[in-house]
C-alpha cells in the first residue's frame, strides 16, 4: 500500500529530468483560459497547440491532429514569468526557479560564468534549466576590495592580472572588463554607479564608477552591441547612469521625479527590486543584519514612493527580486505582489514579469507573451491571478521550451 501510494504521488506531481524529454508530436492543451498580458481582456476556452519548442496555434476550435491532448478544464494560462535581477549559481536553483513558473531569468552577474553555463544547457535543449541571459563579471570601480569577493575573475581572466590591486580601474579598465565578458558571449553589461547598500561598509548614495569609467564601459558595451544595466541609487549615480546610455537602472530606491522625468525621456526601464528590501529581522539575523535594518526600511519606504511615481509619469517598471533561487529565497511572485502593493495594478504588476519584461530585456519577439511563433514557455494557474496574486504561487503545470516540466493534478 505504501509503495502504491507513493507511485500515485511521483505520478501527480511530475517534475521532469532533461532524459524525460519529450519529442516531436505536438502537445495540444484543450479548455485552457489565455491571459496574454499586453492585452487587456482574457480569451477564453482556447486550445493552444505546441510543437517543436514553440506555440503553433491559439483557437477557439478543438484541435484535430494527432498529439498528447491535456484538458486544461478553464485553468488560466500565461507566458512564463521573467525575474529581470537574479543571482543563478547552481543548477539546483535554476530548477527552482523553473518550478515557480519563472522560465526565463537575466543574470545580474554570477562568479565563473556560472549564468553563462546554464544558458548553453537551455540552448541544447535541457528541459529543467530557464532561458538565461548572462552578465558574467560587473565591471566596478575596484576589483580587490569589492565585497562579495569576486577576485574570480582573474581566474577566468588572467589577462586583467594588472587590475588585481587594489585602487581605481580607470576609463581603460573599464573597457577591457567589458570586452573580456563579451568574449565569454554574454548578452547584458552589468555596471555599478554607486555602492552597494547591504553592507556595513558602503554607502549607497556614494558614487562607485566614476563618470568617466561608466562612460567608458557603456561606450564599450554599446560598441559591442550589448545592453547595460547600471546598479544605482542615488540621483547622481542614476543621472550619471542613464546621460550614459544603460537601458536599466537597478534597485533606484533613492531617485527623485526629476530623475525619473530624465528615465521616460531617454527610455530607460527602472528594475526597483522592491522585495529585496522588505526583509523582516528574525532571531537569527546577525548583528550586521541588525545594524543594516534601519537603512533598509528607509530604501523599500524610498523605492515605493520612486515606484508610485514612475508609474504616474510613465517609465516603465519592471520586476526583479535580486536573488539567487536557493531554498527559502524570495522569487519574482513576491516581487509582483510587493509592485502590486506599492501602486501597480494586478494586470500591470503581471506585465512587469511578463510582457514589459521582455519589451526591456529585448526578447519580446519569442517571450513574454502567447502567440503562434513564440516560444511555448507557460504557466498555468487553477484561477485566475488577474484577480488574485497569491494565485501565482500555485503553478499546476509548467513549459518550458514546449517540454512538461512540472505537473500537479
Ligand atoms: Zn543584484
Amino acid at each position: 500500500m505504501k509503495v502504491r501510494l507513493s507511485m500515485i504521488l511521483l505520478l501527480l506531481v511530475f517534475i521532469s529530468n532533461p532524459a524525460f524529454a519529450q519529442e516531436s508530436l505536438p502537445l495540444i492543451l484543450a479548455h485552457a483560459n489565455v491571459i496574454n498580458p499586453a492585452d487587456d481582456a482574457p480569451w477564453l476556452d482556447q486550445t493552444i497547440v505546441l510543437q517543436a519548442g514553440k506555440i503553433q496555434s491559439i483557437s477557439s476550435f478543438p484541435a484535430t491532429l494527432p498529439g498528447e491532448r491535456m484538458d486544461l478544464r478553464g485553468a488560466w494560462v500565461l507566458p512564463g514569468l521573467i525575474d529581470a535581477h537574479v543571482h543563478l549559481l547552481n543548477i539546483a536553483a535554476a530548477r527552482r526557479m523553473l518550478s515557480c513558473g519563472i522560465t526565463t531569468g537575466r543574470s545580474m552577474f554570477a562568479w565563473n560564468y556560472a549564468d553563462v553555463g546554464l544558458r548553453e544547457l537551455r540552448k541544447r535543449g535541457d528541459a529543467d534549466i530557464p532561458t538565461i541571459l548572462a552578465s558574467g563579471y560587473p565591471v566596478l570601480a575596484d576589483l580587490v576590495r569589492f565585497k562579495p569577493d569576486i577576485t574570480a575573475i582573474f581566474l577566468d581572466h588572467p589577462v586583467l592580472d594588472d587590475l588585481r590591486r587594489p585602487g581605481r580601474i580607470g576609463p581603460d579598465g573599464a573597457r577591457r572588463i567589458v570586452r573580456a565578458n563579451a568574449e565569454r558571449q554574454v548578452e547584458w553589461i552589468k555596471i555599478f554607479a554607486n555602492e552597494r547598500a547591504g553592507i556595513l561598509e558602503t554607502e549607497p548614495g556614494t558614487r562607485n564608477l566614476n563618470d568617466e569609467e561608466l562612460k567608458a564601459a557603456v561606450e564599450e558595451a554599446t560598441r559591442l552591441g550589448l545592453p547595460v544595466a547600471a546598479h544605482a541609487y542615488s540621483d547622481e549615480g542614476v543621472t550619471a547612469a542613464v546621460n550614459a546610455g544603460v537601458r536599466t537602472i537597478e534597485h533606484g530606491s533613492l531617485i527623485t521625479e526629476p530623475t525619473l522625468k530624465l528615465m521616460r525621456k531617454r527610455g530607460t526601464y527602472f528594475v526597483p527590486t522592491l522585495y529585496g528590501f522588505s526583509v523582516a529581522l528574525t532571531p537569527d539575523s546577525t548583528p550586521e543584519e541588525r545594524s543594516l535594518q534601519p537603512r533598509i526600511e528607509m530604501l523599500l519606504k524610498c523605492g515605493r514612493q520612486a515606484v508610485a511615481t514612475a508609474r504616474r509619469i510613465g517609465v516603465p517598471v519592471v520586476a526583479g527580486t535580486d536573488t539567487g533561487y536557493e531554498e527559502k529565497e524570495p522569487t519574482v511572485i513576491d516581487e509582483i505582489r510587493q509592485l502590486a502593493s506599492a501602486g501597480l495594478s494586478n494586470l500591470e504588476a503581471i506585465r512587469a514579469a511578463t510582457s514589459l519584461s521582455a519589451e526591456c530585456l529585448a526578447i519580446s519577439s519569442a517571450k513574454g507573451a502567447l502567440k503562434p511563433g513564440w516560444d511555448a514557455d507557460l504557466v498555468v494557474y487553477k484561477d485566475n491571478p488577474l484577480k488574485d496574486l497569491s494565485v501565482l504561487r500555485e503553478p499546476i503545470l509548467v513549459i518550458n521550451g514546449g517540454k512538461v516540466f512540472l505537473r500537479k493534478e
